[in-house]
């Protein structure tokens, strides 16, 4: 007998209402079919093994299907099914509680797609393409008989038994007009690929052909033939849900390949497993990062009981670990409840710290085990730890120890390591330690030849994080400041209060002044005079390291101040040496036009070590030098 109702709800008509908000993401509706067709089959195989299922299981695998002239889309399952009083309780009035209770709540939200999961509206997300839904299922009771139930979207529905021989539920779809695009193969594969490709019960969508080897022929050659094969769409047991003990390298390499193919091999991974105080599973990959941070197209995947929900990670997994690859898997993450939410869940606040954890102390154990391999791949890491330490405080209290300092020749250092180094040579008169960097070896190589006579050691901080690594590193370490090797002149770079005598009187220091500052002709280029020790270059020209900070600051985005600092022009110090024989020559040219030309080329000299003499200045600096070398 055929029953009518209506389904019990307040709101008048739910359908549009749904519509309206998931129009976006409506292919989510195959996974949500697909994940119940999933659970329906665990709740059975659960049932089987706890000794409650009279009959034999058999085979449990998912079917997808549609037809293109009937315009359906089907998804049949073998699971538990349903009475016929099941389809009123959990179709009719469970879902749509969840669904008015759904309305009432997030009529005014925006981020309602990501909220169908939580009340329960994972079925009628199907109304999103259909114009009507049918379900024919037959539960795997003893003795159950087969309903079949069908809506129209409207708040009505017709129930009615059926013939059905196979326990199980089939949902069948009549794919509305404006959603035909889904009755087509590819589509239909696209988002089964995307959504159901690590399920954990098969599902089949239609056939498909491979040419395999039938024997030789008379010569001895292979012969193929075409045999149609089941389409299986998923790995039912992807290695994330395999015990960490069972694996080889091999096994995660491939697995990696398979996520990610054309991909550089990763470096090392992290399997993770956790049961306490929540669930967690996934397999975190460490790719070739080098200095370039546009490799995140390869996302991190989360899935829920295997069902894939997004690559959109940004909460559950820390900042600085977005970088990083693979999947992770939990069902205890809130993943169908908007981002604000998210955000404050004490789940994800407790995954988030465990996966910070638990890199760290990966980095460390490799960092330990093998610290030969773990400096080779310094280059790759290093953005990762940097990252980290920078943007969390516990990651730092663990990295501080296996973090590397690697100066220009290819030398690396743990802080500690490096603070021990530098310390007798490097240690200004007020006790400060002065750590020296470069930014750009060959840019900065007569400054960097110039320290080295000094047996100062130089780090080299040449990646897109460094600029800010080093400010960092100045707050946490202790009397211990950064300086960028041509941030002034070797005897200034580290100032041990080693007073130079000057070969210069007063009045012949004024009128060097008096000379370079006529040659210099530039407001932001500020000569000063100075005794230096004669192994310093004529002129030196420097940019001091607070006015280079501030720079970079202000070009990495830092806004006000710095901003404002970016639109000032570069201010260079222009540093004479009194003492070099060079200025006392230029004292002794008995013309004016003599010395004026000395002074201009001992200043592009200066320039020029700092890649800074170009067009019409470069020109008259080689017309000089040819006047010169004639002389
Ligand atoms: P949810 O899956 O979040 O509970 P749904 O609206 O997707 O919400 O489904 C409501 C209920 O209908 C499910 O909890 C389940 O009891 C029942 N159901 C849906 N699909 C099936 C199916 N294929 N087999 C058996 N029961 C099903």
């Amino acid at each position: 007998m055929e029953e009518k109702g209506t389904i019990s709800i307040h709101t008048e008509n739910i359908f549009p209402i749904i519509k309206k908000f998931l129009y976006s993401d409506h292919e989510i509706f195959l996974r949500e079919l697909v994940s119940n067709a999933v659970d329906a089959t665990q709740k059975l195989k659960r049932l089987s093994s706890l000794g409650e299922l009279k009959e034999d299981i058999g085979d449990t695998r998912i079917h997808v299907s549609f037809d293109k002239k009937k315009k359906t889309i089907t998804v049949e399952d073998k699971g538990i099914g349903m009475t016929a009083d099941e389809i009123k309780k959990y179709i009719n009035q469970i879902a749509f509680s969840g669904a008015t209770e759904f309305v009432e709540k997030f009529k005014d939200k925006d981020d309602v797609k990501d909220i169908i999961g939580k009340f329960g509206l994972g079925f009628y997300s199907s109304f999103m393409v259909s114009d009507k839904v049918e379900i024919i299922t037959k539960s795997h009771q003893e003795g159950a008989e087969a309903a079949r139930w069908e809506c129209d979207g409207s708040t009505e529905f017709k129930i009615a038994p059926t013939k059905k021989k196979e326990r199980g539920t089939q949902v069948i779809l009549h794919i509305a007009e404006d959603s035909e695009e889904f009755l087509d193969e590819w589509k239909l594969k696209g988002i089964l690929d995307k959504y159901c490709k690590f399920l954990p019960v098969e599902i089949q969508f239609g056939t498909v052909e491979e040419s395999v080897e039938d024997g030789k022929d008379k010569d001895g050659n292979p012969e193929y033939k075409t045999v149609t094969k089941d389409r299986i769409i998923n790995n039912t047991e992807p290695l994330w849900t395999k015990a960490p003990s069972e694996l080889k390298d091999e096994d995660y390499l491939k697995f990696y390949r398979d996520l990610y193919p054309m991909t550089d091999d990763p470096l090392f991974w992290i399997h993770l497993n956790v049961d306490y105080p929540f669930n967690l599973t996934g397999i975190l990959y460490f790719p070739k990062v080098k200095n370039d941070f546009e490799v995140q197209k390869n996302k991190i995947q989360l899935y829920s009981r295997q069902v894939f929900i997004t690559d959109e990670v940004k909460d559950v997994v820390p900042e600085f670990l977005m970088l990083l690859h693979g999947v992770i898997d939990s069902p205890d993450i809130p993943l169908n409840v908007s981002r604000s939410y998210l955000q404050s869940d004490s789940n994800v606040k407790k995954i988030n710290s465990h996966i910070t954890k638990k890199v760290a102390d990966k980095l460390s154990e490799l960092f330990k085990k093998d610290r030969k391999a773990y400096e080779e791949k310094w280059d790759d890491i290093g953005i990762f730890v940097k990252y980290g330490m920078l943007s969390e405080d516990k990651f730092y209290e663990k990295a501080k120890d296996f973090a590397l300092l690697k100066n220009i020749d290819a030398e690396c250092f743990t802080l500690d390591e490096y603070h021990e180094k530098v310390k007798p040579n490097q240690t200004d008169k007020d006790e400060n330690l002065v750590y020296l960097y470069s930014s750009d070896i060959g840019k900065q190589h007569t400054y960097i030849e110039a320290a080295k006579k000094r047996s100062y050691d130089i780090l080299q901080l040449d990646g897109v994080l460094d600029s800010h690594f080093l400010n960092f590193l100045e707050q946490k370490l202790e009397k211990t400041q950064l300086k960028r090797v041509d941030a002034s002149t070797v005897d200034k770079l580290i100032d041990k209060d080693e007073k130079v005598e000057s070969v210069l009187s007063e009045t012949e220091i004024e009128k060097v002044k008096g000379i370079f500052e006529t040659a210099v002709n530039n407001e932001n280029m500020k000569v000063s005079i100075e005794s230096l020790s004669p192994d310093e270059m004529p002129v030196t020209i420097t940019m001091s390291e607070f006015m280079r900070r501030m720079k970079d600051m202000a070009q990495s985005g830092g806004g006000g101040y710095y901003a404002m600092m970016g639109n000032m022009p570069d201010q260079f110090d222009v540093t004479v040496n009194g003492n070099h024989p060079v200025i006392s020559k230029i004292l002794r040219a008995k013309k004016e036009e003599k010395k004026q030309q000395l002074a201009k080329q001992a200043y592009d000299l200066a320039m020029l070590s700092q890649n800074m003499l170009t067009g019409a200045d470069l020109t008259n600096f080689i017309k000089r030098s040819v006047e010169l070398a004639g002389e």
